[in-house]
């Protein structure tokens, strides 16, 4: 992997921790594997609950010099930072690329949007304005300022090793909090990455740290255990998230929470079909299958539902599934052999209960974790994709006749995260966007994520969101100040 590197130094193997580059006190390391081909490509320190501490405790002294910063200080930094992991964008995706799977292009896609977030965050660090609010007796002065909640704990997944840290960091830095970092321990390489870009940027030592851990519960503990962190951020499942939020009960510590999805795509009759195809493309297959944004249930309407299915079966077919360092491949291998079991778990269940497969349905000849990009037709309600993610290349085709049922069913899950929808009549869009009980929802796109919009879910998908000015105000206090005159 370092061959392929222009600049090698970017594929750090130690963690990085109170602003040293340190190993596990008793050598411990763990294996980060290539899912495309196999291989170990790295082995990185195996940290322990003290590690954690220690790097909370420098990020509660480093936090307050930051803090006392400017907006526009802490910006330039910011900039700086952005700047860097552009100019690495190629080397960035392919060590993104190597340890998690997704093509060179998607992987370098994600550098470009998980970038995004910094350069954005830190643009609007300079923009953490108060309120003055008219008192409410002649001799008082009432004032509102925002300040940053302090040391922040973060816990992400495999599926963005980049974006899902940035989105989190970003405006926690941007306003002046400390921030741990502990990385799936699946895709550490990329987090380190982006740690020796924040070095070189001139981040102070201790406000950013990156926790390699294979030990998920013993540093999820000490994030929620240690009374000097004041939030815990998590991307991951619902059941985890669960885990994490009851422990984060103890301290009654802010918790900001992007958990499962069970996305519906629906394609009314009146819906440009090719563009319908076109966003269940993308909504569906991204990252194969693999984000919580991904369509989990597409409804397509009676009318239809067989040239729909034609459509996206012709477009499926076209794509290529291989070794994402590889030109010209859109489909990776999945993650690991538990997640094709998964999918293979779906299809025989869809399968036994009349579902037909029209495309794909069995493992890649490629073997490992490679998966056939697989479409459904006949797909009903008894079927456990309609309630469970399936977080594969799977497109399951349900059919529905009324506008009023497939609400019903699109709205009939524990979940809320993202939505999609294809129709052109304008009552109908309007009715139907307001009507879906979901914290996104895309209309005639198949592709919603951005920096500048709020990212997040209603229901049992999460709490608070990422992105936009409202992902600036989940790592800020507000303190009223009350003056007497
Ligand atoms: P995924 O299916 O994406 O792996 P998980 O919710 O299982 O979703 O994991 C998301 C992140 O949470 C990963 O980094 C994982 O290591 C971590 N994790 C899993 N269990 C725990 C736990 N009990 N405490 C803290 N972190 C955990």
């Amino acid at each position: 992997l370092r061959d392929l590197l222009k600049d090698p130094s970017l594929l750090a193997t130690q963690a990085y921790v109170a602003g040293e580059w340190v190993d596990a006190a008793d050598g411990a390391t763990f294996e980060v594997t290539n899912p495309a081909r196999g291989d170990v490509i790295a082995r990185v320190p195996n940290l322990t609950r003290a590690d954690a501490a220690r790097a909370i405790a420098a990020a509660a002294v480093a936090q307050k010099e930051w803090a006392a910063r400017t907006g526009k200080e802490r910006a330039a930094i910011m900039r700086k930072w952005f700047d860097l992991m552009m100019a690495n964008q190629d080397d960035l995706g392919i060590i993104l690329c190597a340890e998690m799977g997704k093509p060179l292009a998607e992987a370098k896609g994600e550098i470009a949007y998980g970038a995004s977030f910094i350069e954005w965050f830190g643009e609007e660090a300079k923009r953490v304005y108060g309120e003055t609010i008219p008192g409410h007796q002649r001799d008082k002065r009432i004032t509102v300022i925002k300040q940053p909640i302090g040391v922040v704990a973060s816990i992400t997944p495999w599926n963005f090793p980049n974006a899902m840290i940035t989105r989190k960091c970003a405006p926690a830095l941007a306003v002046g909090c400390g921030f741990v970092a502990r990385p799936a321990a699946e895709t550490p390489l990329s987090a380190l990455a982006l740690a020796v870009l924040a070095e070189r940027a001139g981040l102070p030592k201790g406000i950013f740290s990156v926790i390699t851990s294979a030990r998920a519960s013993d540093i999820g503990k000490e994030f929620c255990e240690n009374p000097i962190v004041r939030k815990l951020t998590f991307t991951g499942s619902t059941e985890v998230g669960r885990i994490l939020l009851r422990q984060a009960a103890e301290q009654v510590m802010k918790c900001s929470m992007e958990l499962g999805g069970n996305a519906p795509f629906i394609v009314f009759d009146d819906a440009d079909l090719d563009k319908a195809v076109e966003g269940a493309m993308i909504s569906k297959f991204r990252n194969n299958g693999q984000t919580c944004v991904c369509a989990n249930r597409i409804y397509v309407q009676a009318g239809v539902y067989d040239a729909f299915a034609e459509k996206l079966k012709a477009a499926v077919a076209k794509t290529s599934v291989g070794d994402g360092l590889k030109d010209s491949v859109q489909f990776g291998p999945l993650i690991n052999m538990d997640a094709l079991e998964k999918v293979e778990e779906h299809i025989a269940d869809a399968k036994a209960k009349g579902a037909k497969v029209v495309l794909g349905g069995a493992r890649h000849e490629l073997g490992g974790s490679f998966f056939q990009p697989t479409v459904l037709t006949g797909v009903t309600d008894a079927m456990a994709v309609t309630s469970e993610e399936t977080f594969g290349p799977v497109a399951p085709l349900f059919k529905f006749d009324t506008e009023e049922e497939v609400i019903a069913k699109a709205n009939d899950t524990i979940f809320g995260l993202a939505s999609y929808f294809y129709a052109r009549d304008i009552g109908r869009i309007t009715r139907v966007q307001e009507q879906l009980e979901y914290g996104m929802v895309g209309v005639n796109t198949g592709l919603i994520s951005t920096e500048v919009a709020p990212f997040g879910g209603v229901k049992q998908s999460g709490l608070g969101r990422e992105g936009s000015h409202h992902g600036m105000e989940d790592y800020l206090e507000m303190k009223y100040i009350c003056l007497s005159v």
